[in-house]
């Protein structure tokens, strides 16, 4: 069991219609150590991959971005999201459905903030039918830039999302994999992963 796997059993909240809610540590607060944790995890999982740019989209990938972009020291861009049709002047769009808010939404960035020259490491905090992610790499593809892998707080095994990336022939990482959950009995699966060896316990970003 890794630091996000356990934290999760403690102060996860499973929902009716296949919804983990993480907001103690990650959709509401945020925890800064674990953020700091999940930043260090994926940047050894991605190691001598090169990245440029860290790409996720608004809200709760913000956190693990950042963090993120610190470690790697380069630009964090987030993609807006906005339910009205936009003027695609200025601007890559792209359109995902919203598992959690059940809606289509449009996703944006704006032209200068993604170029052809980007090496770009997508970060979120959930994965579950790849609804944001297919989002994030349509973007990135708009510009000419590349998708050098995609990392995930946690995914959702038993929606596609993860399996249908993986297939595609990218490099997904995820912290977390959830197998199965119930929201009647409040107990949760995870699929085998190597444990999370950090290197350093008191670890700092500075
Ligand atoms: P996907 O686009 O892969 O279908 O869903 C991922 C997005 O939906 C994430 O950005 C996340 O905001 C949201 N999401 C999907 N499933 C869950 C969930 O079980 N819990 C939470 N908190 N967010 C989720």
């Amino acid at each position: 069991m890794n630091f996000l796997e356990e934290k999760i059993l403690v102060d996860g909240v499973i929902k009716e219609g296949n919804i983990l809610k993480v907001d103690s540590f990650l959709n509401h607060q945020i925890d800064i150590d674990i953020m700091r944790q999940m930043a260090y995890e994926f940047k050894r999982r991605f190691s001598g991959v090169e990245v440029n740019k860290i790409l996720t989209i608004e809200a709760s990938g913000i956190a693990i971005a950042t963090l993120l972009g610190h470690l790697y020291d380069v630009p964090v861009v987030f993609a807006k999201k906005s339910q009205t049709a936009n003027s695609t002047d200025d601007k890559y769009v792209s359109q995902a459905y919203s598992f959690t808010h059940k809606k289509m939404n449009n996703v944006f960035i704006s032209k200068p903030y993604m170029n052809a020259t980007d090496k770009v490491l997508i970060v979120d905090d959930f994965l579950a039918d790849g609804e944001a992610a297919h989002a994030l790499i349509d973007l990135v593809h708009q510009a000419g830039a590349e998708v050098m892998g995609i990392g995930i707080a946690v995914e959702k095994g038993q929606q596609k999302g993860g399996s249908k990336l993986r297939s595609e022939g990218y490099h997904v990482e995820s912290l977390a994999i959830v197998e199965s959950m119930d929201w009647q009995t409040q107990t949760i699966k995870f699929r085998e992963q190597p444990v999370l060896k950090l290197q350093n316990p008191n670890l700092t970003l500075g």
